[in-house]
């Protein structure tokens, strides 16, 4: 009998309870990643992701083969598939890590009730999270957190931080046999994950996809940015965050490793380093927050938390979008920001918040279409994140900025890029032409619509 192992966005090695697992049953391990763009609609992976999953796949590969195990790809429904790689291959294990997202837990769940009746056992974690969603409720009504101070406290209190620095080790990997496949597999280069115009060549220049790199990138963090992280995070010519959040996306490192890298400077070191730590440790929690907020709520990917927003406050506008999104709005830092975008596939959180204010507020245009453009953009595009950060800025989101917190781009390249050193960077000098719509009057505007909607 075989042990059936399933990749997902867990893509590594270290530290992989599933994979860890499925080494201790002794037995032949089948590893399949299966690429099913369609159960994702409307949200199937951007062109920027896909390269990252492309490379990031390669390199597990290469990892798995050290340890004995090939790794195997298809391409179509992951149900289907799943069903037929245990009727042919003599399965009667299978372990996988979850995913949060509506559509690939409905797969699951699917998948888990078939094998359930073929007498396959099954062992699912739950390691890309560090809560149990359906548990981790309010105190005083046992619903759903909606707001993030509260969420992050009652989590905050209850991680304890020694428990991830006394237990770092892991289980010593032993060789591990791959059993000999009955089913038909693809080639990587199969599941076409590379646009074949070859513009993604430009992000080896910023990226380095797999976990060596996460790993290599997290120590670097901590070793020489953390002890900033708290005063220079808002400055995006800085490059003092961790720009880890393509890695964490995938699962080349999981949370609970970055943890176990933060513990000992909170718990140790603590005053300065120790209070930037925390505040990347807070940084985190957000993270955990947009996936409690997309597993209680999942009708957030297509539509505002807030149901008062209804499709017609936004309008649509294809030549304002198309200038927002070729960073030809005339207004710097924008543009800045959309070039940075383009050219990296990775923007900063600060100008982020910019791009989205300037998109929603100033020029009314929906968050989807925004939301779209990240998606199929981004390196680190994640659903969850994505979609929070998007209604937050909108205003129409769980927790959101208040309507009327609508981001002057000038004043905020003025506290966060004085020098224009950001601005520099990506416009290479180029002055801006007038700005595609006025600050100020589309300001007014914006509250005047905002504050109609919220009073009524
Ligand atoms: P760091 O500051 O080093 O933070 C460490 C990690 O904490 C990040 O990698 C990320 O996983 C998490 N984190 C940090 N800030 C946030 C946040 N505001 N919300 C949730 N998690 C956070 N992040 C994505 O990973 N994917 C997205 O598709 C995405 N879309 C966004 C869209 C908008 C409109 C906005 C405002 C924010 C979005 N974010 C998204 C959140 C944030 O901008 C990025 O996580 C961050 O810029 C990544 O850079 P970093 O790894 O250097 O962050």
């Amino acid at each position: 009998m075989n042990t059936l192992l399933w990749f997902q966005r867990d893509l590594r090695i270290h530290h992989n309870p599933a994979l860890n697992w499925a080494m201790q049953q002794g037995k032949p391990i089948i590893a399949v990643y299966i690429h099913s763009p369609d159960e994702d609609a409307p949200w199937s992976e951007g062109a920027a992701s896909r390269w990252w999953l492309h490379h990031s796949l390669k390199k597990l590969s290469i990892e798995l083969s050290q340890l004995g195990i090939k790794l195997h790809f298809f391409k179509g429904n992951s149900v289907d598939t799943i069903k037929q790689l245990a009727i042919d291959n003599a399965i009667d294990a299978i372990a996988w890590t979850n995913r949060y997202e509506p559509q690939r837990r409905i797969c699951e769940e699917q998948i888990e009730q078939y094998l359930a009746k073929q007498n396959i056992s099954i062992k699912r974690f739950q390691d890309g999270l560090l809560t149990q969603p359906d548990q981790f409720l309010t105190v005083s009504n046992k619903t759903a957190y909606k707001v993030f101070t509260p969420f992050y406290k009652k989590l905050r209190n209850e991680l304890r931080l020694a428990d991830f620095y006394h237990n770092t080790t892991e289980n010593k990997k032993t060789d591990a046999t791959s059993a000999v496949l009955k089913t038909a597999t693809l080639k990587l280069e199969q599941l076409d994950l590379l646009d074949q115009y070859p513009w993604h060549e430009k992000l080896h220049k910023y990226w380095s996809p797999g976990e060596a790199s996460a790993l290599k990138q997290l120590d670097y963090f901590v070793d020489n940015l953390i002890k900033d992280y708290a005063i220079q995070r808002d400055f995006p010519a800085s490059n003092a965050t961790s720009e880890i959040s393509p890695h964490l996306h995938f699962g080349e490192v999981s949370p609970r490793q970055i943890i176990t890298a933060l513990a000992p400077l909170i718990e140790l070191q603590g005053g300065h380093i120790g209070n930037a730590a925390e505040t990347f440790m807070r940084q985190l929690i957000w993270r955990e927050f947009a996936r409690y907020i997309l597993w209680h709520f999942p009708q957030t990917t297509t539509q505002p938390m807030n149901t008062k927003f209804r499709p017609s406050f936004w309008k649509s506008n294809q030549t304002q979008l198309h200038a927002w999104q070729q960073g030809k709005t005339g207004i710097a830092i924008i543009d800045a920001g959309m070039k940075q975008l383009w050219e990296t596939g990775w923007m900063h959180n600060r100008v982020r918040m910019l791009v989205a204010s300037l998109l929603t507020k100033n020029m009314g245009i929906s968050w989807k279409d925004g939301a779209h453009w990240f998606w199929n953009t981004l390196v680190d595009a994640d659903l969850a994140n994505n979609c929070m950060g998007w209604q937050w800025v909108a205003g129409c989101g769980v927790d959101a900025a208040p309507y009327f917190r609508i981001f002057n781009p000038n004043t905020q390249e003025h506290k966060f890029d004085k020098d224009k050193a950001y601005v520099n960077q990506w416009l290479k000098n180029r002055t801006s032409k007038n700005p595609i719509v006025d600050l100020a009057s589309s300001r007014s505007l914006a509250l005047e619509k905002y504050k109609h909607l919220t009073s009524n």
